[in-house]
């Protein structure tokens, strides 16, 4: 393979933030090689090979997202682009031994917006778990409160003027190695044991 051609792609496959092995047994070192292997790696080299000599060549992801959103004719580029996006957020949403206490912050945002750090993590679970087909389940933040959203698909809060603070990939692909068709157990493994309160607190803006 050419070395150059790969560091010159446009959009770049980030490393995962911590080893195959680490989310286990949660997520197992199976799930991850496939997951960040295959699915997340064919979302990023799709998106390369469709705005190959286009107008998003030279464009930063996040841009590539906002300028194809909603328009149906760039329908691949966005859900290539929303789906490289959205799996290295869900990476950095995770971390080995996860869960927890949320920093300070954040813990008394979700005591103004849920009345607590329990009933957030349940808002969260209850949205992952309804979340009809593929999609992805969020905390965000929107004109100072959080909000627990999910979106069907590729799509992405981030187009939506809210700002992403933490997701969780409810597409089966992100379970079903590990947890068949349970996917409320998967949720709550993640939500308990997983989750980067941390990250979700990095992402806080001032507004
Ligand atoms: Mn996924």
């Amino acid at each position: 393979m050419d070395t150059a051609a790969v560091e010159s792609r446009p959009v770049a496959l980030p490393p995962l933030p911590f080893d195959q092995g680490a989310l286990a047994p949660v997520i197992s070192a199976n799930t991850l090689s496939f997951h960040y292997g295959k699915h997340h790696k064919t979302y990023v080299d799709t998106l390369n090979k469709l705005i190959a000599g286009t107008e998003f060549a030279d464009m930063p992801l996040e841009q590539i997202i906002r300028a194809t959103a909603n328009r149906p004719e760039h329908v691949a580029i966005f859900n290539n682009g929303a789906q490289a996006w959205n799996h290295a957020f869900y990476w950095k949403s995770l971390r080995p031994k996860g869960g927890g206490e949320p920093p300070p912050e954040l813990k008394s945002l979700m005591q103004d917006s849920f009345g607590g750090v329990e009933q957030c993590k349940k808002e969260l679970s209850k949205a992952a778990v309804a979340q009809f087909g593929s999609g992805w389940a969020w905390l965000v933040q929107d004109g100072g409160k959080l909000k627990i959203i999910k979106t069907p698909d590729a799509k992405t809060p981030m187009t939506e003027g809210a700002k992403c603070l933490l997701t969780i990939d409810v597409w089966e692909h992100a379970y079903y190695l590990d947890y068949q068709n349970r996917r409320v157990d998967y949720v709550n493994a993640v939500i308990d044991r997983l989750v980067n309160w941390e990250f979700a607190a990095e992402n806080l803006g001032s507004r």
